[in-house]
């Protein structure tokens, strides 16, 4: 769709309040439904329109869309498996308490479902470091997940090979009549034998137990957009868990944690540090070199009479998100000399004489003087 972005498929403005933007859905869905569209590629439109207003009409998957722009976000959620099992390779190091899944997360509301149940949702919490934060980061990331079982290619039957339910005749469902003082009810239900598949394993399946899934770990690469924040969620459409047999796989959701930094502290888009001056330093003005987050020295001006502080900007090094990226501040934190030289405390008291706060000849010592002021 080249460059399209989630505003323009519903065709609405970027400020679009949410009324707008399910009015602009329903219109479009009307035009493009494949049942009934004429148009030129309507199922593909129509998946387009589904798409944007499955992010534009939920507000948080909307708020990290704008910020990340359209590329990045759906970038984020598509990720790709690195083969098998294996590790990531020195990856595992700066996880910290990687691995917390927190299973089915999602999945409670779904068994009241009617026929083959979708897989549950995932959500695992990795942490990342401030400058990954800041630049984006692709990381390699552990997963145990249900997959279709590889040995029954998840038929769940040892031959793979099934048979037709003999409880509901291949349907799925169930028809179930409830006696009642006001008669007979009859309902349907999802065939309890079948699980609504209709279909049952000819032999169970020796490997899943006739289940069609098995416990698998997978490497998987995410791309960390730049600008991510703390609690942020990325979503991995389909790495969740494996559903039944012609039943989407459920997501898995990544969510951020930012590991504060020891110099940096991000405030909005702009990082901010801390540099130590000399009052000489404060008084005349200097030039010094700043460490950025990724290492670059980059000089820095300290115009003369500078205050403790003061906020000084290096433009452009702070969060790198598309646009304007932020600014670097250094704040300056002028240090009083605790040991001086001879020459040095010459130095500063010839200052002290010059600024008429000598304590030499007439003076009658600090408490006396304040003592005269205050008369
Ligand atoms: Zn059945
Ligand atoms: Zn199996």
């Amino acid at each position: 769709m080249g460059g399209k972005n989630y505003y323009d498929i519903l065709n609405v403005p970027k400020n679009a309040d949410q009324s707008e933007i399910k009015k602009a859905y329903r219109t479009l869905t009307k035009k493009y439904h494949p049942d009934i569209s004429k148009e030129e590629n309507a199922e593909e439109k129509f998946k387009e329109i589904n798409e944007a207003y499955s992010v534009l009409s939920d507000q948080q998957k909307r708020a990290q869309y704008d910020q990340f722009g359209h590329e990045a976000y759906t970038n984020a959620s598509k990720g790709s498996y690195q083969g098998g099992g294996g590790y990531g390779g020195g990856f595992n190091a700066d996880f910290g308490g990687f691995g917390d899944i927190f299973d089915s997360f999602f999945g409670g509301g779904r068994s009241a479902r009617r026929g083959p149940q979708p897989g549950a949702d995932l959500l695992m919490r990795i942490q990342v470091t401030l400058k990954d934060a800041v630049f984006g980061v692709d990381r390699d990331i552990e997963v145990m997940h249900n997959e279709p079982c590889s040995h029954c290619d998840g038929t769940g039957s040892e031959n793979k090979k099934t048979k037709v339910c003999p409880r509901c005749g291949g349907s799925g469902q169930e028809r179930r009549a409830n006696n009642t003082p006001f008669g007979q009810f009859v309902s349907m239900t999802t065939c309890s034998m079948c699980n609504g598949s209709g279909r049952l394993p000819e032999e169970r399946c020796t490997v899943c137990k006739g289940t069609g899934h098995e416990r698998v770990k997978r490497t998987i690469t995410v791309n960390i957009p730049a600008g991510i924040e703390s609690g942020m969620r990325l979503r991995m459409e389909g790495y969740g868990e494996a559903g039944d047999p012609g039943a989407p796989n459920g997501d898995l959701f990544i969510e951020i944690q930012v590991i504060p930094d020891k110099k940096f502290t991000r405030v909005g888009d702009n990082l901010e540090m801390t540099v130590e001056i000399s009052p000489a330093q404060a008084v005349i003005g200097t030039r010094i070199l700043i460490r950025t987050i990724d290492d670059r020295e980059v000089e820095l001006k300290v115009p003369p009479g500078v205050q403790y502080n003061t906020a000084l900007k290096i433009p452009g090094e702070g969060i790198r998100r598309r646009g304007r990226p932020g600014d670097l501040l250094v704040r300056t934190k002028i240090v009083i000399p605790k040991h001086l030289s001879g020459e040095e405390k010459d130095l500063y008291t010839k200052i002290l004489d010059i600024e008429g706060h000598s304590k030499k000849e007439g003076s009658k010592g600090f408490f006396q003087d304040l003592k005269d002021k205050m008369k």
